[in-house]
């Protein structure tokens, strides 16, 4: 049996970023609850919150021209005290504002004022798989494919830009009006610059061993999590979960946790599960390789989900 390296809540040490300030424009947030940009001259109607994160909060917000409807994530200045906290935010929109792509959440812009910084991203107002998990307990197995394969092409994505997301769990899959997943919250992403990492970083759960044992580790720390996030789905509950972090931390590193079975998958599910689930990292396979999969190419996946699903399960063929 292994033992795990203490179990803390993984420390956040951020790569310096590639610029010193986040000030791409001035905004200001009224008490009235309007967001206004001054240096471009927009403003927001600030309408409810959307949701609340470590240090933000998400509203949903309406320029008053365009009547365009983004969330906007406002982070309170008087939270970002240490310099580590700065970088970490500035890391976030330098990493995130590069991506564009159907399966990620879009950034659209980013400002700040004395009291807050803002981002503005593309509003998902289907909130995200672990509400769908919340409602549902765990999805079918056409609607786990429908979501895992924009996984694997968001994801894919982004490792294209030379990104590394870290922190892929079912909260930060978002859903779009029209039930499409997009990929979001780059707090803990990096961008390597070719070298191997060895920042204990991610969600507990989620983290892949070859993280929880301080090895170099790279793209293939999301390719585990994509399998705890299809595991997740299909059961209803992460494959390493238990009631402390201790023992969650001990299950990843001895790799035990309950196979799928033919209750819960098909034979291609259960072979893709475990293939992405892999101890070795060298041994999963390239999301190309997901692509093609039988799980994904061949068994029946719908082209669309209804929004109902959110809450129900759907009546697929
Ligand atoms: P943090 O990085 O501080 O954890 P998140 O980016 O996860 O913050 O956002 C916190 C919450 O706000 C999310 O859990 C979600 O409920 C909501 N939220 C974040 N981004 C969006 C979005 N683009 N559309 C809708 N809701 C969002």
């Amino acid at each position: 049996r292994i033992t795990p390296p203490p179990a803390t809540t993984p420390a956040l040490v951020c790569a310096q970023p590639s610029a010193s300030s986040w000030n791409e424009s001035i905004a200001t947030e009224s008490e009235e609850g309007y967001v206004v940009d001054s240096k471009k001259g927009n403003a927001y109607f600030k309408g409810h919150l959307l949701g609340k994160g470590g240090f933000a909060k998400v509203y949903l917000i309406t320029d008053i021209t365009t009547r365009k409807q983004y969330a906007c994530k406002i982070i309170p200045k008087h939270q970002i005290v240490q310099k580590i906290h700065k970088q970490k935010i500035i890391r976030e929109i330098m990493i995130h504002k590069q991506l564009n792509h159907v399966n990620v959440v879009q950034m659209h812009h980013y400002f700040e004022d004395s009291l807050n910084v803002y981002m503005l991203l593309e509003a998902c107002p289907k909130k995200s798989l672990v509400h769908v998990l919340k409602y549902r307990g765990k999805v079918t197995e056409p609607e786990a494919r429908y979501y895992m394969k924009q996984l694997v092409d968001g994801v894919s994505y982004i490792h294209s830009r030379k990104i590394i997301h870290r922190d892929l769990k079912p909260g930060n899959m978002f859903l779009s009006e029209r039930m499409i997943v997009k990929i979001g919250d780059f707090g803990l992403a990096t961008q390597p610059d070719g070298q191997r990492r060895v920042t204990i970083c991610g969600t507990p759960n989620f983290i892949a061993p070859e993280v929880l044992f301080k090895q170099s580790y790279s793209y293939e720390a999301d390719v585990w999590a994509l399998g705890c996030n299809l595991y997740t789905l299909l059961v209803g509950q992460p494959p390493f979960d238990s009631a402390t972090l201790k023992e969650t931390y001990s299950r990843i590193c001895n790799h035990r946790y309950r196979e799928l079975d033919d209750t819960i998958a098909t034979r291609a599910g259960q072979d893709l599960v475990r293939w992405l689930l892999q101890p070795n990292p060298q041994l999963r396979p390239s999301l190309e390789l997901v692509k093609q999969h039988p799980y994904l190419s061949q068994e029946y996946s719908p082209s669309s989900l209804p929004d109902s699903c959110c809450y129900t399960s759907p009546r697929l063929p």
